[in-house]
């Protein structure tokens, strides 16, 4: 089991509460879908997660194996294994894709044993990403093309090898090609250390992921579990379906 537990939290942003009494737990080695209305608190849960400095937490514990990740600031939750898909620099002057991923690698329990296990490595991701090998002699973000920014952020996934990472709607916009990359980058690190939490409004991603289990966050608690129906539900119906199958009413 184990993997990432969260026991009655109570969080929100600065002295504002946004999430109340919530409990999730993502069992190491599953994928689980997270879905819910606008402004709801799925945003704020991704923050929370990651150590966000505005965000506050009032009540709760949040656990990943056996580490309190509370006690962590973001620096260190990323040591521990935590990627959070949205994070990444906007540009950095100077620092070319190897020398940032290079350094990414670097915070890995088992970073590659020299430089070129690192490049060996980084050659078969990018072979994976259908990448041509020059892309990691350009400059972080320097002009990147939409498609190029979303192929970094999986390489960052792919290199950071995280337990637990989590996608914040970061299929938003997203045309199908890049869509597809996202998909495989999350397939290509399933295996039984890595759990991770989508979240998304469309079911085009889910096709794809195939999530072990979808929750829908609502008023900022987890309202309801389950597997794909769900989102099949909430296809047809909305949310007014998910609230008439728990038999709740707004
Ligand atoms: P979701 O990701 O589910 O759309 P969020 O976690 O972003 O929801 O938002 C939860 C609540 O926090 C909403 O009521 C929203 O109005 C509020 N909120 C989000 N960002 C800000 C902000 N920058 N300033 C003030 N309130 C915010
Ligand atoms: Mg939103
Ligand atoms: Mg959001």
């Amino acid at each position: 089991m184990k993997g990432l537990q969260i026991e009655h939290l109570e969080a929100g942003l600065e002295a504002k509460i946004i999430l109340t009494d919530l409990n999730l737990q993502v069992p190491a080695g599953e994928v689980h879908a997270l879905m819910g209305p606008n402004g709801h608190g799925k945003s704020t849960l991704a923050n929370i997660l990651m150590g966000h400095p505005r965000y506050t937490v009032f009540k709760g514990t949040i656990t990943l194996d056996d580490t309190a990740l509370l006690d962590l600031d973001v620096s260190e939750r990323a040591r521990q294994g935590l990627f959070l898909a949205f994070q990444y620099p906007a540009e950095i002057p100077g620092v070319t894709v190897s020398k940032f991923l290079k350094r990414i690698a670097d915070l890995r329990p088992n970073p590659p044993l020299n430089a070129s296990a690192f490049l060996s490595e980084l050659k078969q991701n990018l072979a994976f990403l259908d990448m041509d090998p020059s892309f990691v002699n350009r400059y972080l973000n320097d002009g990147f093309s939409g498609g190029e920014k979303k192929r970094m952020e999986i390489l960052q996934l792919l290199t950071l090898q995280p337990r637990f990472a989590i996608f914040d709607e970061t299929d938003s916009g997203l045309d199908v090609d890049a869509l597809k990359i996202v998909a495989a980058g999350i397939n290509r690190m399933r295996g039984p250390g890595f759990s991770a939490l989508v979240i998304t409004h469309y079911r085009r991603l889910l096709d794809l992921v195939k999530p072990d289990r979808v929750h829908i966050l609502e008023r900022g608690h987890i309202a309801a579990s389950g597997g794909f129906e769900l989102v099949e539900l909430l296809e047809k119906d909305g949310y007014e379906g998910i609230r008439r199958l728990i038999g709740t009413t707004t």
